[in-house]
């Protein structure tokens, strides 16, 4: 068996031998095993990414065999390693400025990506067209105050990164208060997603399963609510889709199929 490869971070250098690409729309695809699931969004004239992965795979190789088009860049819908290593594959990146830092301290941790590409901040209303194919950027940042979903107006999908998932979303496990990133916080942004509701049919989360049904939002609701009126939540934060060991205090709650991780220190906003 080859030898597992770990970056200055002590991070698993991940080597993919191949992406997949699962078509989830005629003209839209979920592209996997580059850490988190990064998403081609193609118009009529342009392409884009939204998120780029972790794979030491170069992924814009990848994209070129499925489109022609010429490819803009990458929305990150956050500035996590696992989102964004791969920016690099690309000649641009889009992100809310709150997630540049956490970009720069990725790259600087895993030397194994390239890094020559331009960034533009981008914030709550930005629109880009693709060709027939406009998108808009939602702030709601919580789990990283970088977070900003993106609205596909004319297609009506809500891609929504980290902050509403299938497996767990996570809000600062560690229970270091910082505003916003707080359930209370999380719930007021899943608040303005079910405002939009009426724009959008389904939800493209960046883990755990792709595409979701969009009452995952009333789902997360509830939970936020369950959680600042005390219910308790429970020890046992393990899942299949979250492996690694809990720190301490994190709490997990449910309601149906929406999760959470969170701290009893990092519930309301002070
Ligand atoms: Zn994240």
């Amino acid at each position: 068996m080859a030898e597992k490869k770990f970056d200055s971070a002590g991070f698993a250098v991940r080597e993919y031998p191949i992406y997949t690409g699962q078509k989830i729309t005629p003209n839209t695809y979920a592209i996997h095993n580059g850490g988190c699931i990064s998403y081609l969004l193609l118009g009529d004239y342009a392409a884009i990414m939204i998120d780029s992965g972790m794979s030491t795979r170069n992924l814009y190789d990848f994209v070129r065999t499925l489109t022609d088009l010429p490819v803009l860049g990458v929305i990150n819908t956050h500035g996590h390693l696992d989102h964004s290593l791969g920016n690099g594959y690309f000649k641009k990146a889009y992100m809310h400025p709150e997630a540049v830092k956490d970009v720069k301290s990725a790259q600087q941790n895993s030397p194994n990506y390239p890094t020559d590409y331009e960034i533009e901040t981008v914030e709550e209303g930005w629109t880009i067209n693709l060709g027939g194919r406009e998108l808009e950027v939602i702030y709601i940042g919580a789990h990283s105050l970088g977070s900003m979903a993106i609205l596909d107006k004319d297609y009506r999908i809500l891609f929504t990164g980290d902050e509403l998932d299938p497996g767990q979303v996570l809000v600062n496990m560690a229970g270091n208060y910082v505003p916003g990133q707080t359930v209370e916080n999380h719930q007021k942004n899943m608040l303005k997603l079910k405002e939009r509701a009426w724009e959008y049919d389904f939800i493209c989360p960046a883990h755990n399963g792709t595409p979701i049904d969009k009452s995952y939002v009333d789902d997360f609701i509830i939970l936020d609510q369950m959680i600042m009126d005390g219910v308790p939540g429970r020890e046992d934060i393990t899942s299949p889709t979250l492996p690694f060991p809990r720190p301490d205090g994190c709490l997990r709650q449910n309601y149906k199929c929406a999760h959470m991780c969170y701290h009893p220190n990092t519930i309301f906003e002070k």
